[in-house]
C-alpha cells in the first residue's frame, strides 16, 4: 500500500470520472438512497475506489443494512481509508475517505452488525467491484 497521495485538479478528475462519480468523490455528494448500482449487489470480489483503484472493501463484509447504500462492517485494510470528523449539514458524523486519492466515499456509523458493530455506508458511485461473479 502506498502512502503517497494522489494530487489531481478538479479538471483532471473531471476527465476521468463520470459526473456522478465526480460529484460524490470530489464534491462529497451523496447519491439518493436505493439509486446506486451496488445496493443489492451480491457478487463476490473486492470493491475498489472508483477514482484510484485502491482496494477498499471485500464483498465478504458487505451486508444489507436497508439504508439504501452499500454497507460494509469492515474496511479491507484499516490503512485503506481515512476517517474524519464531519459536522456538515447540521449532523455530527464520521466521513470515510479513500486514503490514496482523498476521494469522499461515504460515512461510518456505529450501528453495524457483529463482529465490529460498524456500518461503512458507502456510495455506489465511489466504488468499482473487481472480479465480481454474478
Ligand atoms: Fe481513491
Amino acid at each position: 500500500m502506498t502512502e503517497e497521495k494522489m494530487q489531481k485538479t478538479d479538471e483532471e478528475w473531471k476527465k476521468e470520472l463520470t459526473p456522478e462519480q465526480f460529484e460524490v468523490l470530489r464534491k462529497k455528494g451523496t447519491e439518493p438512497p436505493f439509486s446506486g448500482k451496488y445496493v443489492h449487489e451480491k457478487g463476490k470480489g473486492m470493491y475498489a475506489c472508483a477514482a484510484c483503484g485502491q482496494e477498499l472493501f471485500s464483498s465478504e463484509t458487505k451486508y444489507d443494512s436497508a439504508s439504501g447504500w452499500p454497507s460494509f462492517w469492515q474496511a479491507a485494510d484499516p490503512d485503506a481509508v481515512e476517517l474524519r470528523p464531519d459536522t456538515s449539514n447540521g449532523m455530527v458524523r464520521t466521513e470515510v475517505v479513500c486514503k490514496k486519492c482523498g476521494g469522499h466515499l461515504g460515512h461510518l456509523f456505529e450501528d453495524g452488525p457483529k463482529p465490529t458493530g460498524k456500518r461503512f455506508c458507502i456510495n455506489s458511485a465511489a466504488l468499482k467491484l473487481k472480479d465480481g461473479e454474478k
